[in-house]
C-alpha cells in the first residue's frame, strides 16, 4: 500500500509509470514502482498481473502494420 504524499498513481492508471520507485536495478535496467509496476529501461513493462508492455518503440512497429495487411487482402479479395 502506498504511503507517499500524495499518493501514487494506481498501477491500472494512464499516468502509473509516475509512481515512485521503490526498488532499482540500474544494473540489470529496472525498477519497481510503488504501484508494483516493473519498469525497464527499454520502456517496457510488467503490470502486477503479470501481463507485459512492450517498449514504445516495438508498439509504433506492431501496431501500424496490422491494419494495412488486412486492407490489402481485403481489397485483393474483392477483384
Ligand atoms: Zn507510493
Amino acid at each position: 500500500m502506498c504511503q507517499h504524499q500524495p499518493r501514487c498513481p494506481d498501477a491500472m492508471a494512464p499516468d502509473h509509470m509516475a509512481a515512485r520507485a521503490v526498488a532499482r536495478h540500474p544494473e540489470q535496467g529496472w525498477s519497481l514502482l510503488c504501484n508494483g509496476v516493473v519498469s525497464f529501461d527499454d520502456m517496457g513493462e510488467v503490470l502486477p498481473d503479470g501481463r507485459t508492455v512492450p517498449p514504445p518503440h516495438d508498439r509504433k512497429v506492431v501496431l501500424p502494420s496490422q491494419p494495412r495487411v488486412r486492407y490489402v487482402y481485403n481489397t485483393y479479395s474483392m477483384q
